[in-house]
């Protein structure tokens, strides 16, 4: 997964769950340590939410 913030390498937290019809799935940035979330609809990335703080 690339980072939404600086385009480096992220990679899985582990943790997942359910939002609405999506799939989400945690990432943390290997580069910027920024957190954030993926979120996927029928195994496809529809989009990412970087995690505030
Ligand atoms: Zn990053």
């Amino acid at each position: 997964m690339k980072c939404p913030v600086c385009g480096g390498e992220a990679s899985a937290t582990g943790k997942e769950w359910k939002f609405g019809q999506f799939d989400a799935k945690g990432y943390k940035c290997g580069s910027c340590a920024k957190s954030f979330s993926g979120y996927y609809k029928a195994g496809k990335l529809s989009h990412t939410v970087p995690k505030a703080k």
